[in-house]
């Protein structure tokens, strides 16, 4: 048996059974990344020794006593984990170690799993397609002359290739989603308030959420489950009930009889690529096969869901970053004068896209612009969520695209940023509106790419989103293809 070919929820069976132990499993999955790092660079860091000594640990206890007892796990660098480098893919957090764990990666810990290593990003998220890192591209394993999406995209592809079983992302505008549905795997954006930010370096905080990706939705399910819950440390955390979520299949009969699901109209533009369309479509009428009823909803407001993202996404970006000084974290540029020190750090430090960011984001802010910028665009983004809350009185779950194309070459879109920008128009509603949203592999395109589908849920009711992926996963196989890299 090829141990890195195990599911999450594979591996944690063979675990508890002690088929496997976690020491073979973790060397297995360390041999997988010195064999496809060369080719993918999925990771920035890789916790070698310390995995394996904690697997050791969890071989000692036995399975049973935790849920993810000996699991290796990939964390997104965004997220803190003590004692582990995090740059958020920039260079101004180079050899940055801190001396805390994200609440989410502690709750994993807590549950057994082992932190193997740190995944590449964008540089503070702040991406689609992993370009934009300032230590170098994300390959998409199903062809590597492509991205694997973004910003999650080291952590799409570590799953995609077999790297680890499952990782941890970050969804600020379609950063879980996007990126799962690139590499062809399961990929969650919880509700808003769902799972602490505590330990998560902010992009927009009012936005950010920290995501769970895998092969499954039992895997995800099984991730998303030990990270929910309130935070003392996250104040817009709620206490809210996770409704149980089986991992074993048994509960979610592949019928989804009494479930409604709403297609909305406007999430089918002109210029999107025919297969990608083709594809959700067909997994929609899947999903009826399987029971569901499906129902024309309309999402009047999406066009502005763009616009309005990047008025806010920039404005609270250029607050979030102010603190990256040269002073508090990371490497500091000479200057005799203390401002001389902070513009050299930040200049010099910075990559483009983010330089543009804070500059957007502070226009957007200054007196005299603030009402007609930001202002304005808070009043739509209500409009926005409005348009959701009217449809889920309806719908038990909305059906769409993840984005209007599969993975690009990379360099496609090098030189436009506002090109890269239309690859969230369909991701960043859902983060606007708070609301949950799960992709999952539906079909291929010409290329052999893969194309994923978005199910968006009223706030907190992951669990829907979840077992309508399980059911659609029992009766099609498109989530156990494999990429050759
Ligand atoms: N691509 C979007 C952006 O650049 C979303 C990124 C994200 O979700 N972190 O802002």
């Amino acid at each position: 048996m090829n141990l890195t070919d195990l599911t999450l929820t594979q591996a944690i069976a063979a675990l508890r059974n002690r088929e496997i132990s976690s020491h073979e499993l973790t060397q297995a999955c360390l041999e997988r990344i010195a064999q496809l790092e060369p080719s993918l660079h999925a990771f920035l860091h890789v916790a070698a020794e310390d995995a394996l000594a904690q697997a050791k640990e969890a071989d000692k206890t036995g399975a049973n006593d935790l849920p993810l007892r000996g699991i290796p796990v990939a964390v997104k660098d965004v997220l803190m984990v003590e004692n582990m480098p995090a740059t958020c893919g920039s260079k101004i957090l180079e050899g940055f170690v801190p001396p805390f764990t994200a609440t989410a990666v502690k709750k994993l810990q807590e549950a057994g799993a082992i932190v193997i290593g740190k995944t590449n990003t964008d540089e503070f998220a702040m991406g689609s397609s992993t370009e934009n890192s300032a230590y170098g591209v994300t390959h998409n394993p199903w062809d590597t002359s492509r991205v694997p999406g973004g910003s999650s995209g080291g952590s799409a592809a570590a799953i995609a290739a077999r790297l680890v079983p499952a990782a941890l992302g970050t969804d600020t505008g379609g950063s879980v989603r996007q990126p799962a549905s690139f590499c062809g795997v399961t990929g969650l954006k919880p509700t808003y308030g769902r799972v602490s930010r505590y330990g998560l370096a902010a992009y927009g905080s009012s936005l950010d959420s920290v995501g769970a990706l895998g092969r499954t939705a039992d895997d995800v399910a099984a991730l998303f489950s030990v990270m929910a819950g309130r935070d003392p440390l996250d104040a817009t955390t709620m206490d809210v009930d996770v409704p149980a979520i089986d991992m074993a299949g048994g509960r979610h009969a592949a019928s989804l009889r009494g479930m409604r699901i709403g297609v909305p109209q406007e999430y089918f533009m002109d210029g999107m690529q025919a297969e990608v369309e083709a594809a959700v479509r067909a997994a929609i009428e899947m999903l009826k096969t399987l029971g569901a009823e499906i129902r024309p909803v309309s999402l009047p407001h999406t066009e502005y869901a763009l616009p309005v993202y990047y008025i806010i996404a920039p404005a609270e970006a250029s607050a979030n970053l102010a603190r990256y000084d040269g002073v508090r974290y990371g490497p500091r540029a000479a200057g005799e004068k203390m401002w001389d020190v902070f513009r050299r750090t930040r200049g010099e430090k910075f990559g483009p896209e983010v330089e543009r960011r804070i500059m957007l984001g502070t226009y957007a802010l200054s007196a005299g612009y603030y009402d007609a910028y930001y202002g304005q665009a808070q009043k739509v983004r209500t409009l926005i969520k409005q348009d959701f809350e009217r449809a889920f009185e309806l719908v038990d779950a909305i059906a769409a695209p993840v984005a209007p194309t599969t993975a690009f070459k990379i360099g496609a879109h090098g030189d436009d940023p506002l090109a890269m920008y239309l690859e969230d128009v369909f991701t960043l509603p859902a983060n606007l509106a708070g609301v949950p949203g799960l992709t999952f592999p539906v079909g291929f395109d010409g290329e052999g790419l893969p194309v994923g589908m978005q199910l968006m849920g009223a706030h907190f009711r992951e669990d829907i989103l979840l077992r309508m992926a399980h059911a659609y996963q029992q009766v099609t196989d498109w989530h156990t293809r494999q990429p050759n890299p």
